[in-house]
């Protein structure tokens, strides 16, 4: 029997929250953590491949997925990204222009969910509102099991999904990797109408090894001669290549550990001091605050850069 959202709600709403609520974590926290070992990526995994080398800043891919998705163009500008400094409720990708203070060092760089390996989000919702698709990986949301909770939001190490306030049902907005155009044998919106093939679509395996090839042949121009994505956050299905240090292009340092891989470490920790589950759930939700106050303080530092309020 499918469960919708309004039986969700009622279940919350009704008796005994609280216990439900820290059932339901420990519950979710253990069914992330059992994918999370068993992930592996079918042959059929499908990735994105970003070289910042060949981008040109031109934006058609964000005009192509604005369009592709049904979006209301955000047509914000701050002065550095020419575009939305972040990506937010309105848009599912956004390019974005470093430069060094000394102007002699720049690159755009393209920004959209990276479609973890082992994915944060999903194990994150107590709903199933997330769920990775077992054939082409994409990471896509479910607007019925959606309770608007946003435990997903925190628990991304990439900082993707974007709340939409808009409206009487929460939504969640970030890239689905063009699911529908997918399921129809076509390729993402961005990558088919990338002018420098910047951006490109394919299996994951076989981008992964386009871009090693790209390195081995350019010896020296890609950074630290690596890809990103390969490990970051246990592996990414979106890969990037750049010339620029990744962490100038804002792409975050979150390790090779995957999120849910490391609550399974402390998980199992607890119970083998035989913590209760309210005891976990604490745990979760001083972990939810602390980074709560952390993105507070990284949308205040963006209103003052840019003088607009990011949209969460
Ligand atoms: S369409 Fe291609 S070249 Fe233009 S901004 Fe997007 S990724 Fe860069
Ligand atoms: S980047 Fe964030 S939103 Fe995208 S799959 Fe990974 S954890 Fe989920
Ligand atoms: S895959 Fe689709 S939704 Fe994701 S960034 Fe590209 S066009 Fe947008």
């Amino acid at each position: 029997m499918e469960i919708t959202r309004r039986d969700l709600l009622q279940k919350i709403t009704t008796g005994g929250a609280v216990i439900a609520v820290g059932g339901a974590v420990s519950a979710a926290t253990l069914t992330g953590i059992a994918h999370a070992e068993e992930a592996k990526l079918s042959p059929q995994a499908v990735g994105m491949l970003y070289d910042a080398t060949r981008c040109i800043g031109c934006q058609t891919c964000v005009v192509a997925c604005t369009k592709a998705n049904d979006l209301t163009p955000d047509i914000r500008r701050d002065q550095l990204h020419q575009g939305p400094g972040d990506l937010n409720s309105y848009t599912k990708t956004i390019i974005k222009l470093y430069k060094s203070t000394d102007g002699k060092e720049f690159s755009y760089v393209k920004q959209q969910c990276m479609h973890c390996i082992d994915p944060a989000c999903a194990a994150a919702c107590m709903f199933g509102g997330l769920k990775k698709d077992a054939k082409t990986g994409a990471v896509t949301w479910n607007g019925s099991l959606c309770v608007g909770c946003r435990y997903c939001e925190i628990a991304c190490p990439f900082n993707v999904p974007k709340f939409g306030w808009e409206g009487f049902n929460p939504k969640i907005v970030k890239c689905e990797f063009c699911k529908e155009r997918l399921a129809k044998g076509e390729q993402p919106a961005c990558t088919e109408v990338c002018p420098k093939k910047a951006v490109i679509f394919g299996p994951r395996e076989e981008l992964m090894k386009e871009a090693k090839l790209r390195i081995a042949a350019n010896p020296g121009k890609y950074f630290e001669n690596r890809v990103y994505g390969e490990r970051e956050a246990g592996g990414t299905q979106v890969l990037y290549l750049s010339h620029v240090a990744f962490d100038k292009l804002g792409l975050p340092q979150p390790g090779d550990e995957s999120v849910p891989h490391k609550y399974l470490k402390w998980q199992k920790r607890l119970y083998s001091y035989l913590v209760l589950p309210a005891g976990l759930y604490a745990v979760l939700v001083g972990s939810i605050r602390k980074n709560w106050k952390g993105h507070e303080e990284h949308m205040e530092e963006e209103e003052k850069a840019t003088g607009l309020r990011p949209q969460l």
